[in-house]
């Protein structure tokens, strides 16, 4: 297999009438129907001239058209580049001129945002057995070289931009292929499974971690176009087995289960819940096993690394709150932990390593060393047990009088209040090499804590230099559409309040 659409080949026949999807408003799709899906969406890429090393966005929100147009997009050896319908106008533009696609694919049926945007861009609507989508064609045909082999370019996404502006990563079909094997078999995910799937494909977490991973072990996946912690709720009851969410979903869960005075789920069908995508609070990980009653598998990746690096194991067991061990076929090293408490920058080799920035070759060259290891950027520590801790992005640690700070251990210590939904917390240069550690607060509604409350509260559990010389309140934070909070946007759009 050398081509991600293949993934479906396998299920054909004798599985073909089994479920592959339930869509958002409860139609189940059988993996023959979804085949008939791909090859109708083929056919409308092909008539809009779509070839070989072209580029096609997909601006969806989870549905059946959004699986069927990714696995059109690998059938013609074109480039997926899957991006979230809620971007703004210049945030699409800004993608639009740097990937210069042949077609852009809106799901117009499932997204009002789509249909706006569809507007605009002056797209043509087509009705198909897949549902509604509004097709535009803003570029000419200018095709990247076609490799036949599995090192093609299969999708080209871009990172969420919690550092900055976001970065486009060229993954290949053997990469999503890898990751869809490692994930598939970790979960232990096979055809009687359904996975729930809320997270937005735009990420890799939702596209290969979780829909196609689920796909290539002939599981059903149970569509959510928007997260809705009620929606989530209530597929709990309705035979969901396999639980894939972001911190904050599953923050988001267990208020509304608390508000409703359920501290734990009874009679699920759950066996495997697992979060990702962003560092996961030791509070909202004791909260959400208590409630699902089974451990909360914490795995960590990245777009350059077609998500998955590292993932817990049960039977390794977490204690803390660890990322795991690393995926079989993935290797994970730390550059120059000799001198500093173990923790060194997580360097990453194995199949499901990116093949590059789109365009952007000196960036490339530099994410990687002489030996094909990968700099992530983050920074972390191996356990005795050989599980990895992620420290926090080197680029985040903030330096305060000569002393290193992790935003996440202060980050922690914040959410810990109970009136805290979550936060945080980033280093702002005051003179010199020196920085002061700023905290941007969600607080629960109508809670009365101060800032002096928090500060309190920090100096009971932080070291001095540690503990936050500004806290800002507020009752939401910027965010991505995976929940993860945009860190390089907090100075900016709290800069009055910092004033
Ligand atoms: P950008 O690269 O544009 O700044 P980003 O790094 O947030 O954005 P993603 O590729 O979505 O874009 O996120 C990967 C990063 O998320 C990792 O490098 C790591 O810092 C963080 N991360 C992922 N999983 C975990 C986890 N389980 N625990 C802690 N951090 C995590
Ligand atoms: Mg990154």
């Amino acid at each position: 297999m050398n081509r991600i659409h293949q993934i479906l080949d396998r299920w054909q026949g004798e599985h073909g009438s089994a479920a592959a999807i339930i869509t958002h408003d409860g139609r189940t799709i059988s993996y023959a129907e979804l085949a008939d899906a791909v090859d109708q969406a083929t056919s409308v890429l092909r008539d809009h001239g779509v070839q070989g090393g072209d580029r096609i966005m997909i601006l969806a929100e989870n549905s059946l058209s959004t699986i069927a147009f990714f696995h059109a997009a690998s059938s013609l050896d074109a480039w997926a580049i899957p991006a979230n319908a809620r971007m703004t106008l210049p945030e699409i533009q800004r993608v639009l001129d740097h990937a210069r696609p042949r077609a852009v694919v809106c799901t117009t049926d499932v997204s009002e945002q789509a249909v706006k945007t569809a507007k605009e861009l002056g797209a043509k609507t087509i009705q198909a057995a897949f549902g509604e989508v509004a097709v535009a064609a803003p570029y000419e045909s200018a095709p990247e070289p076609v490799d036949p082999t599995a090192e093609q370019v299969a999708v080209l996404m871009y990172t969420t931009g919690t550092t900055g502006a976001p970065k486009g990563v060229m993954m290949s079909h053997a990469n999503v292929l890898f990751t869809s094997k490692v994930s598939s078999h970790t979960r232990g995910i096979g055809p009687a499974d359904t996975v729930y799937l809320a997270l937005p494909m735009s990420h890799v977490f939702g596209l290969v971690s979780t829909m196609c991973a689920t796909l290539f072990a002939g599981g059903t996946l149970k569509l959510e176009c928007k997260f809705s912690a009620e929606a989530l709720y209530q597929a709990l009851d309705m035979g969901v087995t396999v639980l894939p969410a972001v911190p904050q979903m599953h923050a988001h869960l267990m208020k509304y289960a608390r508000d409703r005075g359920v501290t734990r789920i009874e009679g699920s069908k759950l066996r495997y819940v697992s979060s990702g995508a962003a560092p996961l609070d030791p509070t909202w990980k004791r909260e959400a096993e208590a409630f699902f009653g089974l451990p909360l598998q914490n795995g960590y990746g990245m777009t350059e690394t077609t998500a998955g690096i590292c993932m817990t194991r049960s039977d390794i067991g977490d204690p803390d709150v660890s990322v795991g061990v690393p995926f079989p076929g993935v290797e994970v090293h730390l550059a120059n932990s000799e001198n500093t408490d173990g923790v060194g920058e997580i360097l990453v080799r194995g199949g499901n390593v990116m093949k590059g920035y789109y365009k952007l070759p000196d960036l490339t060259n530099a994410a990687f060393n002489d030996e094909g290891w990968f700099h992530t950027g983050d920074l972390g520590r191996f356990d005795d047990a050989g599980r990895l801790h992620i420290a926090g992005r080197s680029k985040e640690m903030i330096i305060r009088s000569g002393f290193n700070i992790f935003p996440i251990e202060v980050e922690a210590a914040l959410n810990d209040h109970p009136d805290v939904v979550q936060s945080a917390v980033v280093g702002r240069k005051v003179e010199g090499a020196n920085e002061e550690v700023l905290a941007f607060v969600q607080v629960v509604k109508g809670a009365k804590v101060t800032p002096d409350d928090l500060k309190a509260h920090a100096a009971s559990v932080l070291t001095a230099y540690k503990r936050p010389s500004i806290i800002i309140l507020t009752e939401t934070l910027p965010a991505a559409a995976t929940g993860k909070i945009l860190k390089h946007k907090l100075i900016e759009t709290f800069h009055k309040e910092l004033a």
